[in-house]
């Protein structure tokens, strides 16, 4: 589907992707399709066990760590198939995942943990991409000496998403970013992914803060019951009745969020890019 998209060929496009856990047990996701075109924002919403975090693990190349498969459907990112991959070619080859619980490691200072997302790189290219993190995210350049596990639960979520940034990836995977933040603090991460996605980054956003995602999102999805309900535009999306009751009932904070605060821990394994491997590993 085009309409309303960005021009171009989409840049990633996971077709009829079928997930199962425990040998085909349990059922995640049933023949779901979601494009990302250019330099689009697109938002992933659904209630708890809709399949969110399974079409990040599909995507990522995660699902064999957790117990999953995917069962029938293609993933092509630019063009070229990388379901099957292993992880970590995935995130070398241009995409990015922040997961949900900025694991950062809590030991290490701002500095050594962008230098850990930034590893395998040559010097010119890590000094490229050093400098465009900490322009993009002020606040890590005066805490550079800071240890992770010091900082506020938004600083954590910036140093985390500057980690991943520290790959320059192509698209970038955000799994529930303004979770647990003052509404203040969930601003700056809005106009942060804005920025990130001005400069040329194409973003999926998984989010519990619908109407947030909703205003940045050039297209989002929402699943439900492992299969896509709808889809539309951010705005076509925001317009419509049945979601605004669903998704952006109002609560007392102004926001009903559709996703429990915090999932029960189906983890990722260690050594993940994007996530501690120490026991000192920060959450907040
Ligand atoms: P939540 O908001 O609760 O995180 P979600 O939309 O991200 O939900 P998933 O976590 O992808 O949904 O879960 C989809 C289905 O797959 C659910 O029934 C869930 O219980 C199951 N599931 C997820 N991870 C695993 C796993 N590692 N092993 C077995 N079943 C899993």
């Amino acid at each position: 589907m085009t309409d309303n998209r960005k021009p171009g060929a989409p840049v990633l496009d996971v077709d009829h992707a079928s997930v199962s856990y425990r040998g085909g047990a349990i059922e995640a996701l049933n023949d779901v399709s979601i494009a990302v075109y250019p330099a689009e924002v697109v938002v992933l919403l659904g209630p708890n066990g809709a399949g969110k975090t399974s079409m990040l693990r599909t995507i990522t190349g995660l699902l064999p760590f957790n117990g999953g498969r995917l069962t029938s459907g293609s993933v092509t990112f630019e063009g070229k198939r990388i379901d099957g991959r292993p992880d970590w070619s995935i995130v070398r080859g241009g995409i990015g995942l922040v997961m949900e619980g900025r694991r950062i490691f809590a030991g290490l200072s701002v500095d050594d943990n962008l230098r850990a997302g930034g590893i395998n790189q040559g010097k010119s290219a890590y000094k490229a991409n050093y400098d465009k993190v900490m322009a993009l995210f002020p606040r890590l350049t005066e805490r550079r000496s800071v240890a992770g596990g010091m900082l506020s639960g938004g600083e954590q979520q910036m140093l985390a998403m500057g980690r991943a940034l520290m790959q320059s990836p192509r698209l970038l995977l955000l799994d529930e970013p303004s979770l647990g933040l003052a509404p203040l603090v969930v601003e700056q991460i809005r106009q942060i992914i804005v920025d990130i996605n001005t400069a040329g980054t194409a973003v999926v956003l998984i989010e519990q803060n619908a109407s947030m995602a909703l205003s940045i999102a050039d297209y989002g999805y929402i699943l439900e019951r492992r299969r896509i309900g709808h889809a539309g535009t951010g705005a076509s999306l925001l317009g419509n009745e049945s979601i605004r009751d669903l998704y952006l009932g109002l609560s007392s904070t102004g926001q009903r969020s559709y996703r429990r605060a915090r999932r029960g821990a189906a983890a990722d394994p260690p050594g993940t890019p994007g996530t501690s491997t120490d026991l000192t590993e920060a959450s907040s």
